[in-house]
């Protein structure tokens, strides 16, 4: 299994057009054993997606088509033993203010002008942690018998399309 997060800007945005988005991430999901969060506020998005090496790919080139965002930046590709949002088709947190709606958590990353397109990769990955832990109350550090990380940093955007960025990416874990 693998592990993707990326960060996009979403166009036009309303919640409406969020709710669609969650009802087909939902269908497909299931069906292709994908698992995941998706956190954003009117502006950006930051997903984790994570299941089949195959399925993430098609799920990305979907999305990558999409044109309720824009500039997808694929900030981490990694390979996984455990999930970490195993009980979500798709978790939706919407960014308001300091905090994410509803959940008063992760307090030591400030997420005030949440914009996560320009985050680094150990950003979106201690992020993606903090909110795992919290949904799951565990705590999700890495176990003797996960794989080793190997971290490749992201390319600038633009360089390469997200698409064959995430191809060469899973091609460099395997
Ligand atoms: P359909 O069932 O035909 O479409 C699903 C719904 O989305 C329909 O209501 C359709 O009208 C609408 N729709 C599809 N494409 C567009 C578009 N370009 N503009 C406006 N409306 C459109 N898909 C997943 O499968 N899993 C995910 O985790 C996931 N996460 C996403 C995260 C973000 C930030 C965005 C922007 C999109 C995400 N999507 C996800 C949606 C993805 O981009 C595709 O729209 C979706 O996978 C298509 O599903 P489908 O083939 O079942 O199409």
């Amino acid at each position: 299994m693998i592990a993707i997060t990326y960060a996009s800007e979403l166009t036009n945005f309303s919640f409406d057009k969020m709710d669609e988005i969650l009802a087909a991430s939902d269908r497909n999901n299931v069906r292709d054993d994908i698992t995941g969060a998706l956190v954003y506020n009117t502006e950006f998005a930051l997903q984790c997606l994570e299941g089949p090496a195959a399925a993430i790919k098609a799920a990305f080139s979907r999305i990558c088509e999409d044109d309720r965002h824009r500039q997808v930046k694929l900030l981490s590709v990694r390979n996984i033993r455990r999930r970490q949002f195993p009980d979500w088709s798709m978790r939706a947190c919407v960014v308001e203010g300091e905090t994410l709606r509803g959940l008063k958590i992760i307090p030591h990353i400030p997420l005030v002008g949440f914009r996560p397109t320009a985050w680094s990769e150990k950003d979106a990955l201690t992020f993606v942690g903090a909110l795992s832990d919290h949904l799951t109350q565990t705590r999700s550090r890495p176990s003797e018998d996960d794989a080793p990380r190997r971290i490749v940093r992201p390319r600038p955007v633009g360089q390469v399309d997200p698409v064959s960025e995430l191809e060469q990416r899973i091609a460099g874990l395997m």
